[in-house]
């Protein structure tokens, strides 16, 4: 099962929290200038019919007594980090979606902290006890329809999508709530009598597909109770990276490679102290003229090796026609991963050796700079990597 949390009315229960004037008043937190729209409408503010991305003069035609907050966003993260913190303690596989909004996995949780239902409300229970806010939470077994769930019962509400009623969710479920669905659309959708989720299944993918594009086949699947989207933790928008600027500005082929696999180096320890594999490796030179370009390539496979991470890089770095001295090298990965991420197999056997036996290399250097220096033994590992590797590289 997927659960999606979701704070209900997040920055004006905030205000409303740390000013107790505040309380049970039609509050909204946004900018001041006369082009400012709504933020955030406490729960008050929304029985006027107030709503997000409202401007603000009209929020104030709907209530006369209207408080008018300004965002404090610093505030709003510390409270987002503390929250999310919670969250992350029930489910290594969360994804953090927006300031007040997680997806977690519970698969495997449940012998830990009971049903998903159980969960759902000692997350809404910590939260609650430790900031004085209150959340709402969606249970499904598929990524949207959790999201769909958690707005349900709001406030304070939780939902729960069965497996066996998903299927008549579906059914009944008003189109215009399928996320993603814009105005152009729904204007499609009422044109072929599409009113609920459904009604796609009445349409072929070739016509879906001619009337809505690529997202056709996706609302085919979602009719189908079918989400391919799984819950991606967040590593993969971040990425490792390490540069140094050049003593002097150089031209000098072997020069620049010593510091691609220094700096290779560098990255693919950061990458394994943290237990991550990366799918993705960039290089980024800095020119005399202060110009610069980056340059990046998808791995094969996962990998977290330095000797893996320096060969993509100085691939990476040979395809590129140097016209002018090097200022700078940097070494990045993206597209980072869970360690024990399930790796597809590969199909070479010897270069599968290969990577193994690099990787062991890596685990004792990585102990032994751990206990002596990491200069001590990159020199080393340095001189043998170049020795042996790419003779061609000119
Ligand atoms: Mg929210």
């Amino acid at each position: 099962m997927i659960l999606h949390i979701d704070m209900d009315a997040f920055f004006a229960s905030i205000e409303q929290r740390d000013n107790p004037g505040l309380k049970n008043r039609p509050v909204i937190v946004s900018g001041n200038s006369k082009r400012s729209v709504v933020s955030t409408a406490s729960y008050e503010a929304r029985a006027f019919g107030i709503r997000s991305a409202m401007p603000v003069f009209q929020a104030k035609q709907k209530c006369d007594h209207l408080v008018i907050v300004p965002g404090n966003m610093k505030k709003y993260q510390a409270n987002s980090k503390k929250i999310m913190e919670i969250i992350s303690h029930f489910s290594p596989v969360m994804e953090q979606v927006s300031i007040d909004e997680a997806y977690i996995d519970i698969k495997g949780c449940e012998r830990l902290f009971g049903s998903s239902e159980d969960i759902a409300r000692a997350i809404k229970k910590k939260i609650y006890a430790r900031l004085s806010l209150s959340s709402s939470v969606g249970i499904a077994p598929i990524k949207f329809l959790a999201k769909i769930a958690s707005d349900i019962n709001k406030p304070d509400g939780v939902t729960i999508i069965t497996k066996s009623r998903v299927k008549n969710f579906i059914f009944t479920l008003p189109i215009q709530k399928v996320p993603g669905i814009g105005k152009s659309a729904m204007k499609t959708m009422e044109i072929l009598q599409i009113k609920t989720l459904g009604d796609i299944n009445n349409y072929s993918l070739p016509i879906l597909t001619r009337k809505f594009g690529k997202m056709g086949q996706r609302l085919l699947e979602l009719s189908n109770g079918i989400d391919p989207s799984k819950v991606e933790t967040n590593y993969k928008r971040k990425s490792i990276s390490s540069e140094t600027t050049l003593s002097k500005d150089i031209f000098d082929f072997e020069n620049i490679k010593q510091v691609i696999l220094d700096r290779s180096q560098n990255v693919g320890r950061d990458l394994r102290k943290k237990k991550l594999v990366c799918e993705n490796v960039f290089i980024k030179l800095k020119f005399s003229d202060f110009s610069q370009i980056t340059r990046s390539k998808k791995t094969d496979t996962p990998i977290c090796s330095s000797s893996a991470i320096f060969n993509e890089a100085l691939a990476l770095y040979k395809k590129i026609r140097l016209k002018k001295k090097i200022r700078l090298v940097g070494v990045g990965v993206t597209a980072l991963k869970d360690k024990n991420t399930p790796v597809q197999m590969q199909l070479i056997p010897d270069r599968n050796m290969c990577k193994k036996q690099w990787e062991s290399v890596d685990l004792a250097v990585d102990s032994i700079s751990e206990k002596f220096g990491s200069n001590i033994i990159k020199k080393a590992s340095l001189n043998n990597l170049y020795n042996k590797r790419n003779p061609d590289a000119e």
